[in-house]
């Protein structure tokens, strides 16, 4: 199915191909199309791409070739412009086959919704064609050293302008898509503010500029095609169209909870894997002196039973999430968030724990997906926000206390 039909579908609003199939239709032909990539492509590629702890470069050309680099970008500047619920379900559906090549696609794909948000329309016309015309992508470097993201939205990496543009000096932890992406969009405090709240903003700095630097390690036990080191940023000068918005707006425009909700998405895809897979193996493996598969086992139909149920959930807590977050305002959305974030971790690390173990010994053999899925699923719950955290976010709001996904420092707690 050509892309700019679809596009020209939605633009047009009117029935598909005379056929009078609607919009839904066509969300799931996009889902279908992501599948069909996935395990044709993307997938085979995945343990190359783990075993090296590299880019998936190869991945994110077929993304670009089948439109997906634009799936957040709106229809108006030439992309696909999805709702939450067709591009989450594009998401978790690239993760069944590479979790890391999902969430490159998904961190690329909040910029792009940043952009949307926060730019002015010549910075739109600019950067989505960098995407729709030329399939270039962009990161999101916020993480640092001595800040906690689980807590706080404090930056230490400091932007000032200068020369009629602006000049960035920091330290930037797990860079994703590092020496990968065309544009990394990192968060910085203006003027090396502490207060975050007005000082908070974020530049688009080109993977090019003079004075960007990287030790190029990435050895982790998951995500591995993530390639995220640290990068050094010093005396980067960038144009003066290249922030975005107005300092302090960015965790205001509820695009930020976007992110959790697409990890929350990668953690079903990664699970949805593992079950596939460990379903699949009992149905073939046959232990002496029996000689029907270990499928017929009691035991072995209650376990996958167990996993069944369990994914079942994580898919409709995060479809639910998604398909009510455009009516959502920020606060419900970091409600949404938190809440499929919490459930599909600890059904993503229930599951790839369990299909592991239902594989058994075998399991365990690099040659085998369910040994992946186990360490990308541990790696990537990492990201915040934490467990804590979001159960207390949530508990928060149930008890009409209000509060936010992100706060700002409110300064160190003296001993
Ligand atoms: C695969 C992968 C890809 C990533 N990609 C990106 C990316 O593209 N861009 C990006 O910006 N970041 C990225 N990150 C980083 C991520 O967003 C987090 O910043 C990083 O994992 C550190 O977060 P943390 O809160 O777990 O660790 P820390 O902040 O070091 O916290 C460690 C522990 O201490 C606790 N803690 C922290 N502060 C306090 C406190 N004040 N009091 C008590 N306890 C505290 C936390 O709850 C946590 O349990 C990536 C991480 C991974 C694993």
């Amino acid at each position: 199915m050509p892309l700019q039909e679809d596009r020209q579908k939605e633009r047009g609003g009117a029935d598909y191909g005379g056929l009078g199939r609607g919009r839904a239709r066509m969300r799931q032909e996009i889902v279908d199309r992501a599948d069909a990539l996935t395990r044709e492509k993307i997938a085979p590629r995945a343990a190359m791409y783990d075993r090296e702890g590299k880019n998936p470069v190869e991945s994110w050309g077929d993304l670009r070739r089948e439109g997906y680099l634009a799936c957040a970008v709106p229809i108006a500047h030439g992309g696909m412009g999805l709702d939450m619920a067709t591009y989450i379900g594009v998401i978790r559906t690239i993760a069944r086959g590479c979790a890391s090549t999902a969430m490159t696609l998904h961190m690329h794909s909040t910029v792009m919704r940043f952009i949307d948000a926060l730019a002015t329309e010549a910075q739109k016309h600019r950067y989505y064609a960098e995407v729709v015309e030329r399939g270039k992508m962009f990161g999101s470097w916020g993480s640092e050293p001595a800040v906690s993201l689980s807590r706080t939205f404090t930056m230490e990496t400091v932007v000032r302008a200068a020369d009629g543009g602006w000049v960035v000096d920091g330290v930037k932890h797990f860079c994703t898509m590092a020496l990968g992406a065309s544009y990394y969009m990192v968060w910085c405090a203006l003027d090396g503010s502490g207060d975050m709240a007005n000082a908070l903003l974020q530049v688009l700095v080109p993977a090019e500029s003079a004075g960007i630097s990287t030790d190029g390690k990435w050895d982790t036990l998951g995500m591995r095609a993530t390639f995220s080191p640290t990068v050094t940023l010093s005396n980067v000068r960038v144009s003066q169209d290249s922030t975005l918005g107005k300092p302090g707006s960015a965790t205001g425009v509820g695009v930020v909870e976007g992110f959790a909700l697409g990890y929350a998405a990668v953690y079903v895809g990664i699970a949805e894997a593992a079950f596939e897979f460990a379903a699949d193996y009992v149905k073939k493996r046959v232990v002496k002196p029996e000689n029907v598969s270990v499928a017929n086992d009691p035991g072995v139909q209650r376990q996958i039973g167990d996993l069944e149920a369990r994914l079942d959930a994580a898919r409709l807590v995060l479809h639910d999430s998604a398909s009510r977050w455009e009516a959502a305002d920020v606060a419900q959305r970091g409600h949404l968030a938190n809440r499929a974030k919490y459930l599909t971790t600890e059904i993503g690390l229930h599951v790839t724990s369990l299909a592991l173990q239902i594989t058994g010994g075998r399991g365990a053999y690099k040659d085998y997906p369910v040994e992946r899925a186990f360490r990308d699923m541990r790696t990537a719950s990492l990201m915040p926000p934490t467990m804590e955290r979001m159960v207390e976010g949530m508990g928060k709001i149930a008890l009409g206390l209000g509060g936010s996904m992100f706060e700002f420092s409110a300064g160190p707690k003296n001993a």
